[in-house]
């Protein structure tokens, strides 16, 4: 006998929500169900420009319809094989990022469903190195699955569920080049693998200074570790490169991706670069039953094709350096903007970022207090200026308010 009655609108969801799902994410700011380009619509039918874009996943907007094409017409005609075969999606998909991701001869993908779950096997390919120790950076996020929150830093994330993955070390401080001296001396020749994100997005997007990177490089192959690079929520053409390791000419031995890979289908990925690290997990020794199903790789096909066709890595440029110019100069409590392309953090005068990310909601605009102090923002790649300039004018009102609130 079902009594249920359907009660909707945002008060109402929120409220089944609190009686439904475990409490893990706190309570959510809002029940959404409608998304259109930058805009996403409330149970209310209130919009709001997304400023966060799904944590930098929705990375052509909601509803791009060559996402949602490419996915109603493989909906239709195959959502699932297994691993037991291949489909065409998934080659393609596999070849395109391999050429995005400049990968030389003999390098190969392995598809998840996530960015931990992409890290995960990337912690498998370290461990075939026959080395146990695992290095990974102070601020680092790489995943909440027990491996993954092995590297990750924040101790809260950790600490609740010890012991986790023996072999890391401690973290080091990002982008201090004699920490890192330090800690290759001191653990170099147990060392299996690095890991790093090219620009740390939940420490509120901070970039590896110059040079960092290339010493991580040096680091890993004078000590036969491999350098792993985390650009789950950096690649993609989200720093309008298509990995934001590539401005620094450095060649990773893995990249792990995810976020904007699906356009916000769940997909994830880890890249080997080259046969020597390819050649490290063998048959039987990985695998997943849902990774790499043409429906999520028809998805990011969608995605890498649109990218590429419409000169995205282009405009996220130059939106980037107009966005962050005008956001720098446009209130007294912004005293610091990190713009990775459409990556951006800014840093505010005080630890107002909570009230100041809720008085945005409540005049339409979604951002991420990600740090006391500090708003993230992950737009749609494809947000225009008139979009993006709609939150500049807004900004310093909301701002004086939340510092003067608290
Ligand atoms: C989000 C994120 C992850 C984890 O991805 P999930 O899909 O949430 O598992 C890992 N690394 C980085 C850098 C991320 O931003």
């Amino acid at each position: 006998m079902s009594t249920t009655t359907e009660t909707t609108g945002s008060a109402a969801t929120l409220e089944r929500y609190a009686s439904s799902l475990l409490g893990v994410f706190g309570a959510p700011k809002l029940a959404l169900v409608r998304g259109q380009g930058s805009y996403v619509w409330d149970a209310d039918g209130r919009r709001y420009l997304d400023l966060l874009g799904g944590i930098a996943v929705n990375c052509l907007g909601h509803a791009h319809p060559g996402v949602a094409e490419a996915l109603a017409r493989q909906a239709g005609t195959l959502i699932h094989t297994s691993n037991f075969f291949t489909t065409p999606q998934q080659v393609e998909l596999a070849e395109r990022l391999l050429a995005v991701a400049q990968a030389p001869a003999g390098s190969a993908v392995f598809f998840a469903n996530s960015g931990s779950e992409a890290n995960e096997a990337a912690i498998k390919l370290a461990r075939r190195t026959g080395r146990p120790g695992l290095l990974a950076a102070e601020d680092a996020f790489h995943g909440r699955t027990c491996g993954a929150v092995s590297l990750t830093h924040k101790p809260a994330y950790r600490e609740p569920f010890l012991p986790l993955l023996p072999g890391v070390l401690p973290h080091v401080p990002f982008g201090d080049a004699q920490a890192l001296r330090a800690a290759f001396a001191e653990h170099g020749d147990r060392l299996g693998a690095l890991f790093l994100e090219p620009v740390q997005g939940e420490a509120g997007v901070v970039p590896a200074p110059e040079g960092y990177l290339r010493l991580a490089r040096d680091l890993t192959r004078e000590h036969g570790a491999l350098l792993v690079l985390d650009e789950v929520q950096s690649g993609i053409g989200r720093t309008g490169r298509w990995f934001a390791h590539q401005e620094s000419g450095v060649v990773p031995d893995a990249i792990t991706v995810a976020k904007g890979l699906g356009g916000g289908m769940p997909i994830g990925a880890l890249v080997t670069m080259g046969p020597e690290v390819t050649g490290l997990l063998t048959a039987g020794q990985h695998g997943t039953t849902f990774g790499g199903n043409p429906l999520a790789c028809a998805a990011g096909l969608a995605v890498l094709r649109t990218i590429e066709s419409q000169g995205v890595l282009d405009r996220v440029r130059e939106t980037s350096a107009w966005f962050a110019e005008a956001l720098a100069g446009c209130a007294e409590q912004v005293t610091e903007v990190r713009a990775a392309g459409l990556l951006v953090g800014i840093t505010l005068s005080g630890p107002f970022a909570a009230r100041a990310a809720q008085l945005a909601q409540e005049e339409g605009f979604i951002v991420n207090p990600v740090r006391p102090d500090t708003l993230r923002l992950a737009p749609s790649l494809l947000a225009t200026r008139e979009e993006l300039g709609s939150f500049v004018d807004a900004l310093p009102g909301l701002l004086a308010r939340a510092a003067r609130e608290g």
